[in-house]
C-alpha cells in the first residue's frame, strides 16, 4: 500500500494566526479567554486550546462583563462589534485579513448605494458575519444569499443595474464560476472581483487535491465536518471519480477504505493540524502501508502578522 501526501495541505496564514492569537491572548492574560465561536473548524485544535483555558461561546452575551475575548478566523458582523464595543470588552479580532478584505467589499457596496449578492453557505459563520457587513437595511436594498446554481437563476434583486457579488472564501472555485457565470449572465452589469474571494490557501488546496485524486484510488481528507473548504476538497475528489472520506482523526479510517494494492492520498483542510495528517499516517502504516510520498505542489510563503497589542 502506497500513501501519497497532497502539498499544499494543512493550516493556511488565517488559521495560523487565529490560533496564535488566542495562545498570545492566555499567555499575557491568562485564562479565561472567551472565544466567539470554534476560532477555527478543527476539533482537535478547539479541543487543546479549551484544554489551556480558553472558554468557546456561541453568543457574546455569554461573556461577562470585563472580559477578553477573541472573535474567530471567519469574523462576525458590524452588530457583534458595535456590541462588544458598547459592553467595553477587550476584543482581539482573528478574523482572517482574507474575510476582512470581503468585510470591506461589502460595507463599500452599501455605501455606493448598491446592492449585494454573497455567493456562500447559509449558516456558515463567515456568511453571518458577511451578511452582517451590509448596512442598515431599513433605508431599501439589500444583500442576496446565493448558495447553488439554481438559485443563481431565480434570486430576484431591487435593482440589477447596481448590483455587485462578493463570495465565501472557502468555496468550490469550480463551483463557484458556474454560478458567477449565471449571475454575469442575468445582470450584465454586475460588478465583483475579477474571478471570485476564494482565498489562495483554498484555491490551492483544490489544486493539489485534483492531481492527487487524478493518481490515487481512495482519498482521506483530515478535516471537521464543520469545516467548509474541507468538505470542499472532499466534493473534489469525488467529482474526479476517486472515493473520498472526511475523517477528524485516524480512528475513523474504515478497514474497508483502504486495500493492499491501492494508492491512498492523504491531505487535509485549512484548519486540520499536520499532526493529525502524521497520525493518519501511522494508522496506514499499521494497516500495511509500506510507501509515504510527498507530492511536489505550489510553495505557499503568505503570513499575516499578529494584532500589535500581542506582540
Ligand atoms: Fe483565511 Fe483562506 Fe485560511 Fe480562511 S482558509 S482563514 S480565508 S487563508
Amino acid at each position: 500500500m502506497k500513501v501519497r501526501l497532497a502539498n499544499p495541505r494543512g493550516f493556511c496564514a488565517g488559521v495560523d494566526r487565529a490560533i496564535e492569537i488566542v495562545e498570545r491572548a492566555l499567555a499575557l492574560f491568562g485564562s479565561p479567554i472567551y472565544v466567539r465561536h470554534e476560532v477555527v473548524h478543527n476539533k482537535f485544535v478547539v479541543n487543546d486550546l479549551r484544554r489551556r483555558g480558553a472558554l468557546f461561546v456561541d453568543k457574546l452575551a455569554h461573556v461577562p462583563d470585563g472580559a477578553i475575548v477573541v472573535f474567530s478566523a471567519h469574523g462576525v458582523s458590524k452588530a457583534v462589534q458595535d456590541r462588544a464595543r458598547q459592553r467595553g470588552l477587550k476584543v482581539f479580532d482573528a478574523t482572517c485579513p482574507l474575510v476582512t478584505r470581503v468585510h470591506l467589499a461589502v460595507a463599500g457596496h452599501y455605501r455606493a448605494n448598491k446592492e449585494v449578492v454573497l455567493i456562500g453557505h447559509a449558516g456558515h459563520p463567515e456568511v453571518e458575519g458577511t451578511m452582517g457587513q451590509y448596512g442598515d437595511l431599513s433605508k431599501g436594498g439589500g444583500i442576496y444569499l446565493v448558495e447553488t446554481v439554481e438559485e443563481a437563476r431565480t434570486v430576484e434583486v431591487e435593482d440589477p443595474d447596481n448590483l455587485a457579488y462578493v463570495t465565501q472564501t472557502t468555496l468550490s472555485v469550480d463551483d463557484t464560476a458556474r454560478i458567477i457565470e449565471i449571475l454575469r449572465q442575468r445582470f450584465p452589469g454586475i460588478s465583483g472581483p475579477k474571478k471570485a474571494d476564494i482565498c489562495y490557501a483554498t484555491q490551492n488546496r483544490q489544486d493539489a487535491v485534483k492531481a492527487l485524486a487524478d493518481t490515487c484510488d481512495v482519498v482521506l481528507v483530515v478535516g471537521s465536518p464543520a469545516s467548509s473548504n474541507s468538505n470542499r476538497l472532499v466534493e473534489i475528489a469525488r467529482n474526479s471519480g476517486t472515493p473520498a472520506y472526511l475523517l477528524d482523526e485516524p480512528g475513523q479510517i474504515r478497514p474497508e477504505w483502504v486495500r493492499p494494492e491501492h494508492c491512498i492520498g492523504v491531505t487535509a483542510g485549512a484548519s486540520a493540524p499536520e499532526v493529525l495528517v502524521q497520525q493518519v499516517v501511522a494508522r496506514l502504516e499499521v494497516m500495511g502501508a509500506d510507501q509515504v510520498e510527498e507530492v511536489e505542489g505550489k510553495k505557499e510563503r503568505v503570513y499575516f502578522p499578529l494584532p500589535e497589542d500581542l506582540l
